[in-house]
């Protein structure tokens, strides 16, 4: 071949390559192929058709722990989607302390690109969250993190952007809602005008109050609600009732069926977890639940040394692994 012939051939192969690439994500039938970009109506999270959607999946663990990142893989997403039925999976990458993303982004970087591509294949939607407590004094590492994720995958529908995973005593009007607001105006919303974000409150992502006295300014902004059934109970349910009266649009982001530790003493609440189901359903609230992971504590989904690539037998899932599975395919 000439080298004209090698050049267009070199092109055809790469434009080969784009076509492939894009009818391989978001297949035909899948959730994302059915229901597309998301927006809000009102309080209401709807699909491309103006029809309101409720997304329900498991959030991973930390993935800057071992726990966490044996079960980042591509294989769990595809037993979660096709075994379990989740339709969205929760990222949370860790901030801090060492080792994670503040001193390692490349690393990370890779991870989250490996795992926002595997929810495009499988056709569900993908959370991914800046899991961190305090993130006041990292606005540029943020902000340069979903600029990046923004150009690489904002225009997909697929992806939805966590803020601040669970502020704890910050001040929501003085502290959280300026930094989350300075992230959407200016890492965000300049590359992906549409996609949701969710923003965190104080006291661990539970003050929703606050936020729907003094909301932020934008397109399809959703506040998280975070709880664990064997702490929260009907008093925060009555408090995201009030917030959405006043106007505010709330995504369960995380919710574990232990108590608020994670549930290291092995306590479980499965029937306070189903009232609260019960209600995430009359609401059409949706949610992911904490988490994928074998570590030993009572909300992890997975026993200890549960296959790294899923395929889980009932012998590999834990009770509350057990308990949600069934949630989420009924
Ligand atoms: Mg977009």
């Amino acid at each position: 071949m000439t080298n004209k012939a090698l050049i267009a051939a070199a092109i055809l192969s790469l434009f080969m390559t784009a076509i492939m690439g894009a009818q391989s994500w978001n297949p035909p039938g899948s959730f994302v192929d059915k229901h597309g970009q998301l927006r809000l109506e009102g309080t209401r999270l709807v699909d491309e058709n103006g029809k309101p959607v409720q997304l329900k999946g498991m959030s991973a663990f930390w993935i800057n722990w071992a726990s966490g990142a044996r079960y980042a893989n591509r294989d769990v997403v595809e037993t979660l989607v096709d075994d379990w039925g989740c339709t969205v999976y929760r990222l949370p990458v860790g901030i801090e302390p060492d080792g994670a993303y503040i001193q390692n982004p490349v690393k990370y970087q890779e991870m989250v690109k490996d795992m926002v591509e595997a929810c495009l294949e499988e056709g569900i939607y993908v959370i991914v969250d800046w899991h961190a407590h305090d993130t006041l004094g990292f606005g540029k590492q943020e902000a340069d993190f979903f600029k990046w994720l923004a150009e690489s995958y904002g225009g997909y529908p697929n992806v939805i952007y966590e803020l601040w995973n669970e502020p704890i005593k910050q001040s929501w009007s003085d502290e959280i809602k300026p930094y989350t607001q300075k992230i959407i105006d200016e890492a965000i919303r300049p590359i992906d005008p549409d996609n949701i974000i969710l923003a965190g409150s104080s006291n661990w992502s539970t003050d929703l109050h606050l936020c729907a006295a003094d909301p932020l300014n934008g397109r399809n902004i959703m506040y998280s609600l975070h709880f664990y059934a064997g702490t929260h109970t009907g008093w925060l349910m009555g408090r995201a009732e009030k917030a959405m009266e006043d106007g505010l649009p709330v995504f369960i982001s995380e919710w574990g069926t232990s108590a608020a530790d994670g549930g290291s003493n092995g306590d479980l609440y499965l029937s306070e977890s189903r009232d609260w189901i019960d209600w995430m359903d009359q609401y059409r609230l949706s949610w992911c639940n904490w988490s994928v992971s074998d570590k030993k504590e009572s909300s992890a989904a997975l026993l200890p040394g549960a296959n790294p690539l899923g395929g889980w037998s009932d012998g590999e899932i834990s009770p509350s692994g057990r308990f949600i599975r069934e949630m989420i395919r009924k």
